[in-house]
């Protein structure tokens, strides 16, 4: 087997190497590689029994829980595609999902099943059902995250568990190539109706692998899953280079601050990845400590934008250095990074930190509107090719077409490089704010507000305005315990930022709304305003 091909070869690898060390750690449970080297070839075989062909689709939708992994593994060895889906997402989103990938198994919990889904799949493709209880493999209560019952097993869909316990062999000549899609990765839709990305499996070791050498990883290297095992980040920067690197992953089902910090105690983890929003949610937690980030190796953030102050804020009060990284679902996460022994420089001009440097293998370009690449330093489109690019969009050949000109991943992001090639995201080019005929970035707003002590997190969005076409306006929530009037905030922006980017209009927000990842959604805050 070359381990190069699939996370199936590189569990296989593990196996070989390392059968009895933890593959995964879930409360008081430890799964060895030989474990779950069994349980999904016993879910594979289940799923071939069932009539699942090589490349049907099977949609999971589960949070962090071994069930995920089984469900995903199991899925691959039988030679079909996973669709990772949003276990929060609403009945209409996921009915999408289903009906556009052509999706012939769902793996959810028990709950969403009985809850909504069965409704939901009955107008959809699905004719193999497995649910799963996330509180087995399970033994301590942590009702933080996991308090609920076990339900009755549906007649209409078999148990997870008990499929993956019953033993078996995964059917013969299924084993993934590296040009087979492995994933049809739905966008998170922070900007409209999700199209699906098809990551193939070299795709996702060529990022895989990227993730789990050369960052000085001790050998058996324990990783905490800190996003969603359903977003590229977490699929691929944990539980891939997990599988790749024969490490140990730390699963707490879900993003809560204090069991996070709880699982860092017990488990002393080398490496985690997350949104700057997560870190953000930590440092703000009563019960953290500088002890709590000691055994960290690299401590990674990515998939939104991170403000230069929480970096520096965060190294200040716990010691590690954030290591930022900037990619796509398209590019199956990362496709430019901070490399270890590296700081990412902050333009002095805009005060914006850089999201690394490209991957090697990898060529970021900065393109104008009729694609031709700018000098350093001028803003423009990035542009991407490298092997993390996907193929394309999930039957959308427009789609396709239009973001993938001759294989070149076109971002929508608008960003610079400088003289030494590291790259700076300014912002989507769709969240631009057009005030009086002025271009104002909402990331250089923000990036002002987390330099403010009172500050927790900051969204800037154009407003429309009478006057200026658009306005300016800051959502903001606040530290606990601190306390900043609106007129104060825009103040502090206004001695600070040009006439027309500080923003008129501050409101104060207990929480702003996020994506499951972990991302501020501007559009929800923009459609406040729009009624
Ligand atoms: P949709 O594409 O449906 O809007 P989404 O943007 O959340 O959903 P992802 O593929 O998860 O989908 O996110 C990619 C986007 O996240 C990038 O295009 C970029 O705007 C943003 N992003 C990722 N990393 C960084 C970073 N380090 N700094 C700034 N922005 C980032």
């Amino acid at each position: 087997l070359d381990p190069a091909d699939s996370l199936v070869h590189a569990l296989g690898t593990a196996v070989a190497g390392h059968p009895d060390r933890a593959c995964l750690a879930y409360f008081d449970t430890r799964l060895t590689y030989r474990d779950i080297d069994e349980l999904t070839d016993s879910v594979a075989a289940h799923l071939a029994g069932r009539g699942l062909r090589r490349g049907d689709r099977v949609a999971v939708l589960l949070q962090n829980s071994p069930h995920f992994v089984l469900a995903v593994l199991g899925a691959w060895k039988a030679g079909a595609t996973v669709v990772p889906v949003n276990p929060m997402y609403k009945s209409g989103e996921v009915a999408h999902v289903l009906r556009d990938a052509e999706v012939t198994a769902l793996i959810c919990s028990d709950r969403a099943w009985e809850g909504y889904l069965r409704q939901t799949a009955a107008d959809s493709p699905v004719r193999i059902v497995l649910t799963a209880c996330e509180r087995d493999f399970q033994t301590r209560d942590d009702p933080r995250v996991l308090a609920f019952e076990r339900l009755p097993q549906a007649p209409d869909a078999d148990d997870l568990t008990a499929v993956a316990r019953q033993g078996g062999r995964p059917p013969e000549g299924r084993l993934p190539r590296p040009e087979d899609i492995a994933l049809i990765s739905y966008t998170s839709g922070t900007s409209g109706i999700p199209k699906g990305a098809t990551n193939t499996h070299a795709n996702i070791m060529y990022n895989a692998e990227r993730q789990s050498t050369g960052l000085g990883l001790p050998e058996g290297p324990v990783y905490y899953a800190l996003a969603p095992l359903f977003h590229i980040t977490g699929m691929v920067c944990q539980l891939g280079a997990c599988l790749n690197g024969a490490g140990t992953l730390v699963l707490t089902y879900r993003f809560e601050p204090g069991v996070v910090l709880d699982a860092f105690a017990e488990h002393r983890p080398h490496y985690t990845v997350g949104p700057s929003t997560a870190y953000m949610a930590l440092a703000a937690h009563p019960g953290v400590t500088r002890e709590h980030f000691t055994s960290f190796v690299q401590l990674s953030s990515g998939g939104a934008p991170v403000p230069p102050a929480l970096v520096e804020r965060f190294r200040e009060r716990f010691g590690p250095y954030l290591r930022v990284g900037y990619g796509l679902t398209e590019c199956t996460a990362p496709c430019a990074s901070v490399p270890p022994h590296l700081e990412a420089p902050v333009d002095p001009v805009s005060g914006t930190l850089s999201v690394g440097l490209p991957g090697a293998d990898t060529v970021v370009r900065i393109l104008d509107d009729r694609g031709a690449e700018v000098p350093f330093g001028e803003h423009g489109e990035i542009a991407v090719r490298g092997p993390q690019v996907v193929p394309g969009y999930w039957r959308r050949p427009d789609a396709t077409a239009e973001t993938f000109p001759d294989g070149e991943l076109r971002t929508g992001d608008i960003g610079f490089m400088d003289e030494r090639g590291w790259l700076y995201v300014v912002d989507r080019k769709k969240d631009m704010i057009n005030a009086s005929g002025f271009k104002v970035w909402p990331r250089e707003v923000e990036d002002v507000l987390y330099t403010h002590p009172a500050v927790r997190e900051a969204a800037v969005v154009g407003v429309p305005d009478g006057y200026r076409g658009e306005t300016v306006k800051a959502y903001i929530s606040l530290r606990p315990g601190a306390e900043a009037a609106p007129g104060e905030l825009a103040a502090y922006c206004k001695e600070r930022l040009a006439a027309y980017k500080y923003p008129r209009q501050v409101e104060i927000l207990p929480e702003l709304p996020k994506t499951a990842s972990g991302k501020i959604l501007r559009r929800e805050l923009r459609s406040r305003n729009t009624d």
